[in-house]
């Protein structure tokens, strides 16, 4: 850290820009929002470095700058209701709450949910609620979702997603298996997705689920 910074999510900053990341708003919501509070304890060390970080069961918290491209993708402009699947620990649901209206998400283990819920809540962050479920069904109850954002990967966009989408909405997930994704933007029209556009390409973690993959 340098002198006069107020924590490390200033040095965080600095290598997403060197990344291209140039939304203010998307800078802003990393600034207020201390990684440290979002990765195990073993990996406090490595938090604000621009580096995936393992968490339980085998999965990971994406690279900053990866999360900083899905979430930019989205345009969000702070009055949004946000479905996320797959919390993890909660890093990305945070930043969604910094940026929009109201964030739900859906994470397939318990013990990552709650933990996620105490990330959450220590970081300040009120208007973002973590479900226990298969994030592949989506969230029916609380639909349309201005925005999606999906955090594993799977051939093709499952169904009831595309369905619980607002007019006009976007959606953004990594397409493909294997740790080789396209990671897609689309936008709904008229019922449908448009054609997506390319983010970036990444490695993901399957997106298991009725209407996704299989364990
Ligand atoms: N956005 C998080 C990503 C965590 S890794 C971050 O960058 O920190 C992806 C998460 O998706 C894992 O926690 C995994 O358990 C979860 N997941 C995979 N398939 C799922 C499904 N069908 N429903 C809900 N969560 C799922």
């Amino acid at each position: 850290m340098r002198a006069g910074e107020r924590h490390g999510s200033d040095a965080l900053i600095r290598a997403l820009r060197d990344q291209g990341v140039d939304d203010p708003r998307v800078l802003d919501a990393f600034r207020r929002t201390p990684r440290e509070g979002f990765v195990p304890a073993s990996h406090r060390a490595e938090a604000y470095e621009d580096i995936p970080l393992p968490i339980p069961h085998g999965q990971v918290t994406s690279q900053p700058s990866l999360i900083a491209q899905m979430v930019a993708a989205l345009g969000l402009t702070g009055r949004e209701r946000v479905l996320e699947i797959g919390t993890g620990l909660g890093f990305q649901t945070a930043l969604l709450g910094r940026l929009a209206r109201e964030v739900w998400s859906v994470e397939r283990y318990a013990d990552l949910a709650a933990r996620s819920r105490a990330n959450l809540a220590a970081a300040g962050v009120p208007n973002a609620t973590v479900i226990v479920g298969d994030g592949t069904r989506g969230l029916a109850g609380h639909a349309p979702y201005d925005g999606v954002v999906v955090s594993a990967a799977a051939p093709e966009v499952p169904a009831p997603l595309a369905g619980q989408l607002a007019a006009g909405g976007r959606l953004v997930q990594p397409i493909g298996t294997g740790g080789a994704e396209r990671v897609i933007a689309f936008t709904e029209r008229g019922g449908r997705l448009l054609k997506g556009e390319l983010v970036t390409f990444a490695r993901f973690v399957p997106l298991v689920g009725r209407h996704g993959l299989s364990e």
